[in-house]
């Protein structure tokens, strides 16, 4: 069968044929790939920044974002049927005993660091035509969701950010958010008009919140009219300067940042509004060290009473409230929708889509099967 493989030690990216693989334990599952979604990961894994191979390969299964059908099962099988449409989480824990995050199932809070990652770190990924895994890992999907299932994983990154929100403002009893009801009257600023940022804008919106994007690419972008189909204020970065966002946003109670732009996030971070919380869910490239005011952060920090957080991976929770939100999205803002799909390739195309994705993307696919 064909994958997509990165070899670390040539730097190649390549179409490979790899063995079927078997099910090997009563509750595995096979799915048959249908749709993986490409990302920033897998262009740095394609830039051989990082990337690990299972143990004993010279080559790494690339692909994380994924959806696929269930087309056979072990005899122990209960979470999953033949012909369910699922999308697998892509973590793994780790082996070590005293990692009580692993072992409460809470991988994506691992704290040795030792996890697995399908497609990123020691496991195969999803860009292949079928897989073998686990149930447990397997989150069912409704049929509806078919054409839109793959923005699944991108979206629990919001999904994880949102529960960690909620919990730092349980501190703040007279929030609505707090209590677990819509968050109206608190405003959101989205950092980044990528598919993590827009399906994030879209979370926040369902969440109640009025929720600003700020970005570069101006207001007549495609990614600009997906925020205001979705109600949400595009805020050019080309025309409004960090320091009078606050004037155009008013107290900004939340920033969700999709951007990776440390210089950018720390700027946004001293306008913060009182009790607010900053989530920071981009990884930095290693640019060369900038100033910031330490002193003006840390005073905001202590007289504003600001949280800041950091937040990677997602559990089961966040998967199955992405795809409660997903189908959220589909009802209200079918159209925006659909538009943050932007590019369709079969798998033979892959490696072509993934040296030279066409300028103004947003999210590409490939179309496994
Ligand atoms: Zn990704
Ligand atoms: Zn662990």
């Amino acid at each position: 069968m064909k994958a997509i493989a990165i070899f670390p030690e040539r730097r190649a990216v390549e179409l490979i044929e790899a063995p079927a693989p078997r099910l090997a334990s009563p509750t595995d599952v096979c799915v048959r790939i249908l749709d993986v979604g490409i990302c920033g990961t897998d262009k740095e894994l394609c830039a051989f920044k990082y990337g690990t191979p299972p143990p004993g390969n010279d080559h790494l299964v690339i692909g994380h974002e994924s959806l696929g059908e269930v087309v056979e099962v072990g005899p122990a099988v209960t979470r999953v049927a033949i012909g369910d449409l699922v999308v697998p989480m892509v973590r793994r824990p780790c082996p070590h005993a005293e990692c009580l995050a692993c072992a409460a199932g809470r991988q994506d809070f691992c704290s040795t660091g030792d996890y697995t990652e399908r497609g990123i770190k020691g496991r195969h990924g999803f860009m292949t035509e079928s897989v073998v895994d686990d149930e447990r890992w397997m989150n069912p999907l409704p049929r509806a969701l078919r054409g839109v299932g793959v923005l699944v994983e991108p979206l629990t990154i919001a999904e994880k950010a949102l529960v960690q929100v909620r919990l730092v403002q349980q501190r703040l009893p007279w929030a609505r958010a707090a209590r677990g009801a819509a968050a109206s009257g608190q405003r959101a600023v989205v950092l980044g008009a990528g598919p993590v940022g827009l399906l994030g804008a879209m979370a926040l919106v369902a969440a109640g919140f009025e929720t600003f994007v700020y970005s570069l690419g101006g207001a007549a972008s495609p990614r600009a009219r997906i925020a205001r189909d979705i109600g949400v204020t595009f805020v050019e970065a080309e025309a409004v300067e960090v320091a009078a966002l606050p004037e155009r946003v008013g107290a900004i109670d939340v920033v969700y940042e999709a951007t990776g732009a440390s210089r950018l996030s720390f700027d946004v971070l001293a306008v913060l509004g009182a009790n607010g919380v900053f989530v920071f869910t981009g990884v930095p490239g290693r640019r060369a060290p900038v100033e910031v005011d330490t002193d003006l952060l840390m005073r905001n920090l202590v007289l504003k009473n600001q949280v800041v957080l950091g937040s990677v991976n997602a559990s089961r929770a966040d998967f199955e409230a992405a795809i409660r939100d997903l189908a959220i999205f589909q009802s209200r803002w079918p159209e925006a929708l659909g538009a943050l799909l932007t590019g369709r390739v079969p798998i033979d195309d892959g490696t072509e889509l993934l040296r030279d994705p066409p300028a103004g993307a947003i999210k590409n696919v490939i179309a496994v099967s």
